[in-house]
């Protein structure tokens, strides 16, 4: 059983991830969280002091036919000269 302790948050976006220290799929999901928001102002506070009414959840999901789409998530808009 993992005890979730801490969290790491984006302030910017409202959006936090679990700090698991022993579960390597949320450590992946915790660098991607720390990719995106690297510009951002993060904090990593305990599980207690989590608001969830302000926060929500930042998922990934590893799915291959997603790859494409690392850009950032951006949709693209066609340039019209
Ligand atoms: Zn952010």
């Amino acid at each position: 059983m993992t005890r979730l302790e801490k969290v790491k948050i984006c302030i910017q976006c409202r959006l936090w991830v679990p700090i698991y220290t022993d579960n390597d799929m949320a450590q992946t999901t915790e660098q991607v969280f720390s990719n995106i928001h690297h510009r951002h102002m993060t904090a990593i506070i305990p599980a207690s002091e989590l608001d969830r009414k302000v926060y929500n959840r930042f998922y990934y999901y590893n799915k291959p036919s997603e790859r494409s789409e690392e850009s950032g998530g951006f949709t693209r808009t066609p340039r019209v000269w």
